[in-house]
């Protein structure tokens, strides 16, 4: 689907939400930054990393955190110009260095016991122009540096969050040929109804949300699957899609909320529509094609085709960004390998909205998906107090990289197979069964 074709939401806010002023929805959303997705304990500290265009929703999100007893938050701000900036003026040697102080500071941080919101909006089409060699030292940079603080988030020793905030640039890339004001307010509405904090009561509506995502999760892991296998079909009914992912020895389904290493029950997406766990880094195999474009770091790689064998891509086409998508896939040998599978119903609020958000936290929560690069060591049984070579001895992929893209949609089936090989259909053209 291209942006240009997305549906208006049909919008199931309550009138009494749709008759609050734009700044008291945004209060209502920065309280449930702050009290569902962070879940933020009186005398933690709190970092936020947001763009500059959403200063507006940090200072509401700064006043929930003070009333839910925050010690101290502190803002840190990024700005699309000054990137490009980097980019049309910086010496070569710059897209080799990374802020190593401020990643170390962020780890040391999270080590005494701070939390961490992240909230999303940057233009996802920012590098679009740039060169695809800089941008992969650039962000091979950043990951090397950012590694001690990263491997505390997917390791969930502490509680975290990303929510997303509408800015101009993003907007129009959603909402194309609308007036910038006019798509600035649909994105907002989009992310309010995605983020569910239209109803009455967003807090009692996310633990109803989670309890309904735990069952699910309940029921997977009692399963114990050892694959998954997914298929698909194009509009003219060739196969597009073909694909056993193994799933890893003592892998744990996740969904919704859960509890941190320091005893936090926080949500790290906000939304969250995904059933996910780990594969198995070496029993990937067959092909398969993406089903809606993936934004990464200010690109847009579109209709991507990948060949797996014994777990590893051994070719991968795109239609737009195929050179971004074949730096990415070489940034490590865990780069070429899955971290993550998750099952999302293509009737999900999000995918059922039509629109296209060239943004991961939502495009993810539309459709089904794998993600390429590090697994999250709480997908394993009693997987956050292991080693990394006890966790690569389960099958879970280590990689500096970890980025979702789509490969669900409304013809996707999708079978659990036992190890003995026996398949159970768990789902038909993209809905549980
Ligand atoms: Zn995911
Ligand atoms: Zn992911």
């Amino acid at each position: 689907m291209s942006a240009s074709a997305v549906l208006p939401i049909s919008s199931p806010a309550s009138t009494e939400f749709a008759s609050l002023s734009f700044e008291e929805k945004l209060d209502r959303f920065a309280e449930v930054a702050v009290r569902v997705g962070l879940n933020l304990r009186a005398g933690q500290e709190l970092l936020i990393s947001a763009p500059l265009e959403a200063l507006p929703l940090v200072r509401r999100i700064t006043e929930h955190a003070y009333k839910a007893g925050a010690l101290l938050v502190t803002s840190f701000y990024g700005d699309d110009p000054s990137v490009l900036a980097r980019y049309k003026y910086a010496d070569d040697a710059s897209f080799d260095h990374a802020a190593q102080w401020m990643a170390d500071a962020m780890a040391a941080a999270f080590r005494s016991g701070a939390a961490r919101l992240a909230i999303a909006g940057a233009n996802p089409a920012l590098l679009a122009k740039e060169d695809p060699a800089k941008i992969s030292r650039a962000n091979i940079a950043a990951s090397k540096a950012g590694k001690p603080a990263m491997e505390l988030i997917t390791k969930h020793a502490i509680n975290w969050s990303i929510v997303a905030a509408a800015t101009p640039e993003w907007a129009k890339l959603v909402f194309p040929g609308e007036d910038v004001d006019v798509a600035v307010a649909r994105l907002w509405d989009a992310i309010f109804l995605a983020s569910r904090v239209t109803g009455g009561d967003p807090v009692a509506e996310w633990k109803r949300h989670g309890q309904s995502l735990k069952k699910r999760v309940d029921l997977l892991n009692e399963k114990r699957f050892y694959a998954l296998r997914f298929k698909a079909k194009d509009g003219a009914g060739s196969v597009t899609t073909d694909l056993t992912v193994g799933l890893a020895d003592d892998h744990l389904w996740a969904g919704g909320g859960g509890e941190a290493g320091n005893g936090v029950f926080c949500n790290p997406n906000i939304p969250t529509e995904e059933c996910f766990t780990t594969p198995h880094k070496d029993r990937v195999d067959g092909f398969v094609r993406a089903s809606k474009p993936l934004s990464h770091q200010g690109t847009l790689i579109e209709n991507i085709t990948c060949r797996f064998e014994g777990g590893r891509i051994t070719s991968a086409t795109a239609t737009a960004g195929e050179d971004v998508l074949n730096r990415l896939i070489s940034t490590d040998d865990g780069a070429r390998r899955l971290g993550e599978v998750a099952l999302v119903p293509h009737s999900s609020p999000i995918s059922q909205s039509g629109v296209l958000f060239w943004n991961t936290l939502f495009d993810e929560n539309a459709a089904s998906h794998i993600a390429l690069g590090q697994a999250y060591a709480t997908c394993l049984i009693g997987g956050e107090k292991m080693s990394s070579d006890e966790l690569t001895a389960l099958g879970a992929n280590s990689s500096l990289i970890h980025v979702d893209w789509m490969i669900g949609s409304g013809t996707m089936d999708v079978d659990g197979i036992a190890k003995n090989g026996t398949a159970e259909p768990l789902m038909r053209s993209g809905e549980w069964v």
